[in-house]
């Protein structure tokens, strides 16, 4: 099988799609739901018609096209990604694994390929948690990961919740009948810039995720004891942001002594109340994300911070809350899609590098249920979600090569 990707082509879908937009080119701003998201949708869905796909939309918006297998039911090879994009962003980010994934579907047609398990692109809903403060809306509730009552009820800042949003839309039927079933997917891969700079320094092509590192976020409230910042004597003090000074530093050397890099840690949050000059600090709320590859190291910092919580609130007599907000579990990529991707690779000569995902993307719901896996391409500086985003013309079509020649093997 000979495939050729037409390059022109997928370039000037990438531009026609990146004119769709609520920001002043290069900016992309696309927002879900939005009037300029509904009409990428429907731009998207007659591209996909026009390559002979069988498309179909679900309850809160996911896109699926199919191209029907020889075997209609056995399970099905997915590939896809999002094309919202949060305010001021690029033409890249989501865009390239999903038109990447219609054009890899397109080569395979051409090149007489005949699929035995259907092959079908996902166009997922609400990547970005721009509107609704929830990243990955729409593969949480295909995956079960967040439940139907729980996403009507998100609400936007005009306070429209989901489900009058969606229903504007013109999205009827029920949020609970969009979760796949287990067994839906044979295989789930997603092609995706890389967003970060290690393709780039390293001068490697392609890069196979093999794990998707997820993050868990936490508010922690230290409150102490205000007043005069003259008045008051040392010794009397109970000052809440010197207890979430030491917080900070406490949960920096928990991220750093977990015993392994892909551990992180930051506290990004750090406001102060009252927030004058001449008053003590009374109470802080910081905002804390910890991420790992590893379930169970992760949880081992969050216990590490637990206790250091405990432990300066006894020493500086203050009180410290932790609410956990929310907490996603990391995912290993599938072995024999990263074999099929390493194999696509070799096969074609082009060098890549085993990957950890740092960012999550939707592939980490997916991987709920059903095997996943990622490939990168390079992105100049590692720049994302700002205008300059940018991928060459090369890179993003040695990605849709080897991304249907995956989804060959996959699909065979
Ligand atoms: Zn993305």
């Amino acid at each position: 099988m000979k495939l050729a990707i037409d390059r022109e082509r997928l370039l000037s879908e990438i531009e026609a799609l990146a004119a769709l937009s609520d920001g002043e080119a290069p900016a992309v701003t696309r927002i879900v739901f939005t009037p300029t998201d509904l009409k990428a949708r429907a731009w998207m869905k007659a591209r996909c018609q026009d390559a002979g796909l069988v498309v179909r939309q679900d309850a809160i918006g996911n896109g699926f096209a199919r191209w029907t297998g020889s075997d209609p039911s056995a399970p099905v090879v997915g590939t896809g990604s999002h094309t919202d994009a949060i305010p001021n962003a690029g033409k890249y980010d989501g865009v390239v694994g999903v038109l990447g994934g219609l054009e890899a579907i397109r080569a395979l047609q051409q090149a007489g390929f005949r699929p035995k398990h259907s092959i079908e692109l996902l166009v997922f809903t609400s990547e970005e948690p721009t509107r609704f403060g929830i990243g990955c809306l729409g593969s949480r509730l295909l995956s079960g990961t967040l439940t139907a009552d729980a996403a009507t009820s998100l609400r936007d800042d005009s306070g429209a919740s989901v489900e009058e949003v969606r229903r504007q839309a013109g999205l009827a039927g029920d949020l609970r009948e969009v979760q796949l079933p287990r067994g839906y997917y044979k295989a789930f891969v997603e092609l995706h810039i890389e967003q970060g700079p290690v393709l780039e320094r390293e001068g490697v092509p392609l890069g196979v995720v093999e794990k998707i590192a997820a993050p868990a976020s936490l508010r922690v409230i230290v409150e102490g004891a205000g007043g005069h910042a003259g008045a008051v004597l040392m010794p009397d003090r109970r000052d809440a942001l010197c207890a979430a000074a030491e917080l900070i530093l406490a949960i920096e050397s928990a991220g750093q002594s977990s015993g392994a890099v892909d551990t992180v840690a930051t506290v990004g949050i750090c406001e102060v109340f009252p927030g004058a000059i001449n008053s003590i600090p009374a109470r802080v709320r910081l905002g804390v994300d910890i991420r790992d590859t590893s379930l169970a190291r992760r949880d081992g910092v969050m216990r590490t911070v637990d206790e250091a919580c405990r432990r300066i609130a006894g020493q500086r007599r203050v009180c410290i809350h932790t609410e956990l907000l929310n907490a996603d579990a990391p995912a290993d990529c599938g072995p024999a899609i990263i074999r099929a991707l390493s194999d696509a690779c070799k096969k074609h000569q082009f060098s890549f590098l085993p990957m950890t995902s740092r960012a999550y993307h939707d592939s980490l719901f997916i991987a709920r249920i059903a095997p996943v896996a990622m490939l990168f391409i390079p992105c100049r500086n590692g720049y994302s979600h700002r205008p300059d985003e940018y991928a060459s013309p090369e890179d993003i079509a040695r990605g849709t090569l080897v991304l249907a020649e995956t989804l060959a093997t996959l699909a065979g």
